[in-house]
């Protein structure tokens, strides 16, 4: 597997920051950036692919929804 580049990140269900990146074979993949603290599976290390499309998608909105916050805070 070849990384293209970065499309985004965020941190998915578990609590684990994932970056979120897309292949030269098509496919856009997650991998583990750091281990969230709450996340009970051993598996979640630096590095790791995590292989659910179904989450890669909610990861780019969370990060969107999070960025308009930090624009709109009134103060
Ligand atoms: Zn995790």
């Amino acid at each position: 597997m070849r990384i293209l580049r970065v499309v985004g990140s965020g941190v998915i269900s578990c609590g684990c920051f994932v970056g979120l990146y897309e292949t030269y074979d098509g496919p856009t993949v997650q991998i583990i950036e750091e281990q969230g603290v709450r996340c009970l599976n051993p598996g979640h290390q630096p590095g790791y692919l995590v292989p659910a499309p179904g989450i890669a998608s909610s990861v780019a909105s969370s990060g969107q929804a999070s960025a308009a916050q930090r624009t709109v805070q009134p103060h």
